[in-house]
């Protein structure tokens, strides 16, 4: 091994600290490139970050790798750059951050031959045979997607047609080429259609100013109310990039990436080679993504918060759409912010960045306030005339059935009448929060978790939403035998069976994690709503996000009050989001929508800027409430979380973190470590600790010597924690 170099590895273990070993000198062998090599008694999988480092131990105390996967090529200079900026700002191990990044199963997928992806097209004979057919078949179904998206890449429509079994959907395609329906496009067909819409002024304004920043960093914060044509901007700006002959990332939130948003880009940029991703995904379908990605074989990633660590060589663009949404944060493992790190991967690789939503974060507010942030508004609707009214029913004088005021009932009869659809949304599914004994006060408590079980009508169980555990609903108390055992609140269950009652003739349909579980089960109820055969849907916040329904007049708020006044700051913004977001459903082209909000407190100034759709107010609101009490955007957060089957033990480990950071130099304020809101979870006892500084660099300066101490500590057998750099909740 006269030939041998030292390369450093990051694996994926718990540990801050980076492995060296020998590796055979060969033309190819670079930073970035994937290596097996021996770890312990067994083997690892990790990626070259270094070469002939200068501060390599002496070679006769290295092991030598055992191979180089040749077969992927080695990620970027840039890849590698925002990895290590992730493991650093999010105090994570570096290897465990490329391990996050990477898609699981990498290495089977690179092992896959390189296929041509040819661009399939409807023949005419195709689309006689979908009119005349009265079944779908397989082959059928293929011709449908290809013709709603007027053409599509093979890979792109195998994943459409069937995830689980992918020799079935070949097969179907085959078919549909023989049979004369699907044929292939000769390439250099054009990659951008023609047809979009004529930009209306501030679209237009908005799409110049953006596309004059191509080719250089700037973050836009586009702000625009649902159905003010923000998707439309992305799809135009998309097409300039693409004409430059360079890739386009879209980020979505978790539950945005409908069939209808995929269709919509594929329909718009029929030759693009278009990459969807999320979690749902194979293993093999996202690996095969993410090399194509970094082959330079991509053209446009739409997905998920993982998306943004998906390679491109030519990057030219960023939109993260919905960019207040929660799911942009990972809440486990590396806890990143897609969002963020979007802006500082746009920021590294010299493009611009477009963060849209209609209530955007008080964070990215903030930004555009201060002016690091371009704010562009969109101020009306493209299509409907008016936004909908929103009307309050104060609730202190009446006596609701259900949940349901007399008002409320009228409206919803008003719109059967009329034939239109309503929505009425409450966020809490299944039929009653917990049921009790009146006689000796037994409730229905989750064995495991500090929270009750969940009554579940449908499936007649108690479950905990925390832990997941089901028990049997008892027929009398478990305590003291009493017949009495009755269900209080109400979830999404009850409310449907009430609506129920009320209106025994209407087609009610109940969307929530309940009952829609699976994306062929979405695609189905969006079909009944689509085709007019709801008239009313009753729903959590799963029907309020990114899906646009027609023939719905009239969204219905029950039972919001209890955010308005929650001990988490940031639950009156969470409640103005979502409810700006499910009011967003109502209206559209001709039909005018109205919402009507139940509450006891008609005057509280977050429904005042709900009625008149004004965000920059309630933002401005809110950011004068968090100045003051120095809650972030204007201070940073970090918070050290600790579980174990003991409390004490939890606090104890807090208690010696805290010592720990009090001998830290740094301009930081450490709170008193607490036991968690939701203190006990599947078995768990969990606490935390709060560090707030003033600023970033403050907070970074002192959390990476805080971590590398930690790092130190011997743990409890079952004690785990983590850190958490700006979380979501404290
Ligand atoms: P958003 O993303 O802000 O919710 P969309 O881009 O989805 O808004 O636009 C809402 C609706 O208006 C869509 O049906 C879209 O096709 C249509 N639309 C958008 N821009 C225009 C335009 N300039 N002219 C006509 N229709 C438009
Ligand atoms: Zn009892
Ligand atoms: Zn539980």
């Amino acid at each position: 091994m006269s030939t041998a170099r030292i390369a450093r590895v990051a694996l994926p273990l718990p540990k801050p600290r980076l492995f060296d070993y020998l590796v055979e000198a060969h033309e190819g062998l670079a930073v970035g490139l994937c290596v097996r090599v021996p770890f312990g008694p067994g083997e690892k999988t990790g990626v070259i970050v270094a070469l002939d480092p200068a501060d390599a131990p002496p070679r006769d105390k290295l092991r030598t790798v055992r191979e180089v996967l040749l077969e992927l090529p080695p990620l970027p200079a840039q890849w590698l750059a925002m990895a290590e900026f992730a493991a650093r700002y999010y105090q994570h191990p570096l290897g465990e951050v490329i391990a996050t990044a990477l898609p699981p199963g990498l290495r089977r997928a690179v092992r896959l031959p390189r296929e041509d992806d040819p661009l399939l097209a409807a023949t005419a004979a195709g689309r006689a045979a979908l009119a005349a057919a009265s079944k779908l078949t397989r082959a059928l179904a293929a011709v449908s997607l290809v013709c709603s998206a007027g053409s599509m890449r093979r890979a792109m429509l195998l994943e459409q047609l069937d995830n689980a079994r992918p020799g079935a959907a070949s097969e179907g395609i085959r078919q549909a080429r023989n049979k004369g329906w699907l044929e292939v496009l000769a390439p250099g067909s054009n990659i951008v259609a023609v047809d979009s819409f004529q930009a209306n002024a501030e679209q237009a304004a908005a799409i110049e100013r953006i596309g004059a920043a191509l080719g250089r960093f700037e973050s836009f914060l586009l702000h625009g109310i649902t159905g003010s044509g923000k998707t439309e901007v992305y799809l135009q700006l998309i097409a300039r990039c693409l004409l430059q002959g360079r890739a386009a990332l879209m980020l979505v939130p978790e539950i945005g990436l409908t069939p209808q948003l995929l269709e919509r880009v594929a329909g718009r940029f029929p030759g693009a080679r278009l990459v969807a991703l999320h979690s749902g995904l194979a293993d093999g379908a996202r690996s095969r993504g993410f090399v194509q990605a970094l082959r330079g074989e991509v053209d446009i990633v739409l997905g998920t918060r993982l998306s943004v660590f998906v390679p491109l060589p030519n990057l030219g663009l960023i939109v993260v759409d919905e960019e207040h949404d929660a799911s942009f944060k990972q809440q486990e493992g590396l806890r990143y912010s897609a969002r963020d790190l979007a802006v500082w991967r746009a920021r590294q690789e010299s493009v611009p960045v477009v963060l849209g939503s209609a209530t955007p974060a008080l964070e990215s507010w903030l930004a555009a306030d201060s002016g690091r942030y371009t704010r562009l508004s969109l101020s009306q609707r493209a299509v409907a005339e008016a936004p909908p009214s929103v009307r309050l029913i104060d609730t202190r004088r009446l006596k609701l059935d259900q949940g349901l005021s007399p008002q409320m009932v009228d409206a919803l009869r008003l719109r059967l009448e009329r034939g239109e659809q309503s929505l009425v949304f409450l966020n809490r599914r299944g039929y009653a929060p917990v049921i009790a004994c009146p006689s000796c006060n037994w409730i229905s408590a989750c064995p495991h978790c500090s929270a009750n079980m969940v009554f579940h009508q449908v499936d007649a169980i108690l479950r905990c939403h925390h832990c997941g555990a089901e028990a049997p609903v008892p027929r009398t108390c478990p305590d003291c035998g009493s017949h009495d055992v009755m269900a209080f609140g109400r979830g999404t269950q009850r409310l449907e069976e009430r609506l129920g009652e009320y209106f025994p003739a209407a087609r009610i349909l109940r969307v929530d994690r309940d009952a829609v579980k699976t994306p062929a089960q979405w695609a189905f109820v969006r079909e009944q709503i689509d085709t007019g055969q709801v008239d009313i849907l009753v729903g959590t916040q799963m029907l309020a996000k990114g899906h646009d329904f027609p023939r719905l007049t009239l969204v219905c708020i029950v039972g919001a009050d209890a955010s308005l006044y929650s001990s988490d700051y940031r639950a009156p913004e969470r409640l103005f989001q979502q409810l700006m977001q499910v009011s967003g459903r109502a209206g559209r082209a001709e039909l005018p929508g109205e919402v009507l909000i139940q509450t006891a407190f008609v005057d509280h100034p977050l429904f005042h800027k709900l009625t008149e759709h004004d965000f920059p107010g309630f933002a401005a609101l809110q950011l004068a409430e968090r100045r003051q009490a120095g809650f972030p955007p204007y201070s940073h957060h970090a918070v050290l979380r600790a579980e174990a089957s003991d409390l004490a033990q939890a606090l104890d480990f807090l208690k010696h973190a805290r010592e720990l950071a009090l001998s830290l130099q740094g301009a930081v304020r450490l709170f008193d470590p607490v036991p968690m809101r939701l203190v006990r979870r599947a078995r768990l006892e969990r606490a935390q600790l709060v560090v707030e500084a003033d600023s970033r660099p403050a907070l970074q300066a002192m959390l990476s010597e805080w971590m590398r101490q930690l790092y130190e500590v011997r743990l409890a057998r079952d004690l785990r924690w983590h850190l958490d750099v700006d979380p979501g909740d404290l």
